[in-house]
């Protein structure tokens, strides 16, 4: 094993860890939220070389605008990053940029000023519109504005050495949005580093998915971070390492070496079955949120997908959300791409810390109380339908596909979802379009109430799904991205544990199986517990597939059930962890190292 050095001159910033890995780069400070730019006065000769720096902020703008452009053509494809095309010619408008010259001549004042000055005009007026479209416009105006004005802050453009495209570099914000992480390019940022969240916030999940090391919960990190300068990102123990030593550089180059050495031999087992040592097979398929993790699922030998997040589709779009036909295209080219092994789609799941469905007049108090998940589903009924008779007619020619609800909360729920898709399947019968007759329908137990009646819950449907991260932020009622409440987020709390098992035991009951899906499946620590109760098919981050077939490989069933016996008599979370952890460490110790 490789020796950790101890230095006293770096700084060692200790946080969440969220997404393994270690990262190595220079660091780039996130600053969100346009603050007004300080005024100050320019003399009259001053006008035209105040006209000079915003034409070259507009054009460095503009370059970056492209470049952003086409990362995401290639993570999501075009349609995607239509949005960085109206970003484009925003920065053309003749009328924006006619007034801001006005103006600079009128105030005499520094441009970044007088463009903010100006913009702001602009969206107030925009706010002001009935049309919802044009009115989410303004979040393009802000986005834009904000980009020119840093722009004219540093005070000339980047020397093109300084902008080295190939540099990595380790992202460090106040906290970002499930958005701000889909939006960076990863061959370009190796690390993510923020002052807030917690590992089951949607950012983190999204970092895992992109296989991007990830901290959260980095107290004052933007007190201590400098622009450019080098630091390590050690993303298994949630350390940000300022001015590391030469030791310390060396030391992570080598681990970062065996570890993906370690991955690779992980790999190796991809067409091994994922079955206990005394025999008990696990489906094991992925978890999955955008096309460019398509490849992956092949790659590491997934049984297709587990949990489709369908929402960062839907929401994702800038013209809106896309209509049955291109939901069909895109549901089926991943259908088709999974086959033989199904896809589960869950219908959208807006809300909570992912986008609203729609735009709010008001921000909601509790947004995970409020309109999410199949609240909404259920209240915009055309929108639902168009989700679920695109789903029906993707799987037509793919068998094994399902669907699922999230954020059930009980009995009518259940019943007035399955009769909408029941009133779909009519339509196409009708109309005489080829649909899945055999899509399984399930259901998402991550609210207590439902968990409650899954007895009666699963003579309903043909399976569960457990989605973790909010069965235990609903049963402690501990917010998931709060992180001053992040040490009482325990999927391990005994509580938790008891609904899981006590929803296996309905579902074993009536014959359904249950699968668990929320991020506590890719926790090798708790697999030992979660297979203990029963859990037949686990849902993971692409990434962690190699690893969680390792572990479930070196798992005795027998061993794990009379474990999780013991777990569910246990009184607290500190108990069920050790008792699960000594079970993980005697059965896989290499993946302990
Ligand atoms: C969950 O809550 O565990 C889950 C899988 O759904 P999401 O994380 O998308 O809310
Ligand atoms: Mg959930």
């Amino acid at each position: 094993m490789i020796q950790e050095p101890i230095s006293t001159e770096e700084i060692h910033l200790q946080g969440i860890p969220v997404s393994p890995g270690i990262a190595l780069g220079k660091i780039r400070i996130q600053i969100k939220g346009s603050k007004e730019p300080v005024a100050y006065d320019i003399e009259p000769d001053e006008v035209d070389s105040e006209l000079v720096r915003f034409h070259r902020a507009l054009q460095t703008t503009a370059v970056q605008i492209r470049a952003l452009r086409e990362r995401m053509i290639q993570i999501s494809g075009e349609k995607e990053a239509a949005i960085f095309d109206a970003h484009i010619l925003l920065l053309q408008d003749k009328i924006i940029l006619d007034q801001v010259r006005t103006e600079l001549a009128r105030r005499l004042q520094n441009v970044e000023h007088i463009f903010y000055v100006v913009m702001q005009n602009y969206m107030e007026v925009l706010r002001r519109v009935d049309d919802p479209y044009l009115r989410a416009k303004t979040a393009d105006m802000e986005d834009i504005m904000q980009r020119v004005i840093d722009n004219l802050r540093s005070t000339e453009p980047p020397e093109e050495d300084e902008a080295d495209e190939e540099e990595p570099e380790i992202l460090v914000a106040y906290d970002l949005t499930p958005s701000d992480t889909a939006a960076v390019d990863a061959s370009q940022i190796h690390g993510f580093a923020t002052e807030i969240g917690s590992s089951v916030s949607h950012t983190a999940i999204l970092a895992r998915s992109m296989g991007i090391p990830a901290v959260v919960g980095l107290e004052q990190a933007l007190l201590n971070v400098e622009s450019h300068a080098p630091a390590i990102l050690d993303g298994y123990k949630g350390v940000l390492i300022l001015k590391p030593s030469t030791e310390t550089v060396e030391y992570y180059k080598r681990l970062q070496v065996e570890k993906e050495k370690a991955y690779k031999a992980l790999e190796a087992l991809r067409d091994l079955p994922t079955v206990t040592r005394d025999g008990r097979s696990i489906r094991l398929s992925v978890n999955v949120e955008f096309p460019h993790e398509y490849s992956g699922i092949k790659e590491v030998g997934a049984e297709g997908v587990g949990l489709f997040r369908t929402e960062f589709f839907l929401l994702g779009n800038p013209s809106g959300m896309p209509d049955e036909e291109e939901q069909m295209h895109y549901y089926k080219k991943l259908a088709e791409g999974c086959a033989p092994h199904g896809v589960i789609f869950r219908t959208l799941d807006s809300g909570g810390d992912k986008l609203p469905c729609e735009r709010l007049d008001t921000p909601e108090p509790n947004p995970f109380l409020g309109w999410r998940g199949i609240r909404v589903s259920l209240s915009r009924p055309e929108l639902f339908k168009q989700q679920l008779r695109a789903i029906l007619r993707a799987c037509a020619d793919t068998p094994g596909c399902g669907i699922m609800f999230p954020m059930i909360s009980g009995y009518t729920e259940v019943i007035t979802a399955k009769h909408i898709l029941q009133e779909c399947r009519e339509e196409l019968e009708r109309e005489k379009i080829p649909y899945a007759r055999d899509l399984k329908v399930g259901i998402m137990i991550e609210v207590p109430s439902a968990a409650i009646m899954t007895d009666v819950l699963a003579k309903e449907v043909d399976f569960f799904s457990v989605g973790t991260n909010d069965l235990t932020q609903y049963t402690i009622a501990v917010d998931r991205v709060n992180n001053r409440v992040a040490n009482m987020f325990r999927p391990t709390h005994p509580a938790v544990v008891r609904i899981i098992g006590m929803t296996i035991a309905a579902g074993d009951k009536e014959g359904i199986p249950t699968a668990i899906c929320g991020e506590m499946a890719g926790d090798i620590t708790l697999l030992p517990l979660l297979v203990g109760l029963g859990a037949t098919s686990m849902s993971v981050g692409v990434h962690l597939v190699p690893i969680i077939r390792y572990a479930i490989r070196n798992l005795d069933y027998g061993q794990c059930r009379e474990m999780a016996g013991k777990a569910l008599c246990a009184p607290n979370s500190r108990t069920i962890v050790n008792l699960s952890l000594a079970l993980a460490r005697e059965s896989y110790p290499a993946l302990f190292e």
